[in-house]
């Protein structure tokens, strides 16, 4: 006789899927692999002192894969591996491999600094990763030294080189721009996509906890950056972007690829938002910009069943809040983007 499965009993009006209560679908998301990192960059992290969580409450790689397929079953689809340092964490390889063999993730990208990736690139493509963004805020050796606190710029570069050569694109490179810093980069950065078919995208600065001093003499936003740009090629073409991509996309006319703009301080895009965050110690991180969160890991350690850690995900998705008010003060005692994986 077959057996009568206890039913699920979700909020009302919620159909399966990972839905929030204002009729957002959740089908993204994005994973910190490690809260530590090969870099300082002095928008992420303090110069010293920065807390690195013990080993023992970041999440084992079976406890990562078991999550992944909760959340494949659930309807996520594509996944972010993002961190602190994704290529800092060991068994990469491996994980991607296993993240990837869960039917209904279609798609796998990584966010990384990229100093590692030239000798990887390849593994990790034939492992089952799709694209990378790769965050490079200038083109001078010294300033990127000092921006990312000791960063290479020629391994980097190799990095980008040899992820396009294996076909890890389309490549997105992100920038932060920050005032005093490496706002007259833009322009060498924007350069890049004359020849190049990549994307090059232009981040707002946001005021994590460690780098609120940076970020209030920092703050340079998108509509400036843009202004910046048509100063120096002319006037930019806008192109039509997807609904749930967070950047507004334009093109300098004749170019081979594009530039993005990602404006969470001047023009937040939470309606759209299609994405929650795992954190490397286990916690479904809601929002970027707020402290709600849901502790997976502590459940799953004390025995929880996947169906109990399953209602878990969807009783917290339906909370998501509706967005982020980015001048509230409180956002600056949120953890920082390293730990949350942005
Ligand atoms: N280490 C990888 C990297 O840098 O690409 C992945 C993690 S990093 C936290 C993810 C993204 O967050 C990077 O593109 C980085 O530039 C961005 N980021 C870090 N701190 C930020 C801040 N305060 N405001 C805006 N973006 C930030
Ligand atoms: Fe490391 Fe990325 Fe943060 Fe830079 S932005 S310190 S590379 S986690």
């Amino acid at each position: 006789m077959a057996t009568i499965q206890p039913l699920t009993i979700y909020p009302l009006g919620v159909t399966p899927g990972l839905q929030d209560q204002f009729g957002r679908t959740m089908d993204y998301l994005r994973i910190s692999l490690t809260d530590r990192c090969n870099f300082r960059c002095l928008y992420c992290m303090p110069a010293s002192g920065m807390q690195f969580q013990p080993r023992d409450e970041i999440l084992t790689d079976d406890e990562l894969i078991r999550l992944v397929g909760i959340f494949a079953e659930q309807g996520v689809t594509k996944i972010r591996l993002t961190g602190g340092e994704p290529t800092i964490r060991p068994h990469l390889t491996d994980l991607i491999r296993a993240f990837k063999s869960f039917p209904g993730i279609r798609e796998m990208a990584m966010t990384t600094n990229a100093l590692l990736l030239a000798n990887k690139a390849q593994d990790y493509k034939d492992a089952g990763l799709d694209r990378v963004n790769v965050s490079i805020d200038t083109l001078d050796p010294a300033r990127f030294r000092f921006m990312t606190r000791g960063g290479r710029l020629d391994l980097v570069w190799q990095g980008i080189e040899a992820a396009d050569h294996v076909g890890l694109g389309p490549i997105k490179l992100n920038s932060v721009v920050v005032r005093d810093h490496n706002q007259n980069d833009v322009l060498e950065l924007a350069r890049l996509t004359l020849t190049r078919p990549w994307q090059v995208r232009f981040l707002e600065i946001m005021p994590m906890e460690g780098v609120g001093m940076i970020y209030e003499d920092g703050l340079v936003t998108s509509a400036e950056t843009l202004s910046d740009l048509e100063s120096e090629f002319g006037p930019l073409e806008q192109l039509p972007s997807h609904d749930s991509d967070p950047a507004r996309v334009w093109r300098i006319p004749g170019a081979a690829g594009t530039i993005g703009f990602i404006s969470p301080m001047s023009e937040p895009f939470c309606e759209t938002c299609n994405r929650v965050r795992l954190t490397a110690d286990g916690n479904l991180r809601l929002c970027l910009l707020h402290g709600d969160e849901v502790n997976l890991r502590d459940p799953m350690r004390q025995g929880a069943s996947n169906a109990e850690l399953a209602d878990l995900i969807r009783q917290g998705v339906w909370t998501k809040p509706w967005g982020h008010a980015a001048w509230e003060e409180h956002i600056r005692t949120i953890r920082g983007m390293s730990q949350i994986g942005g």
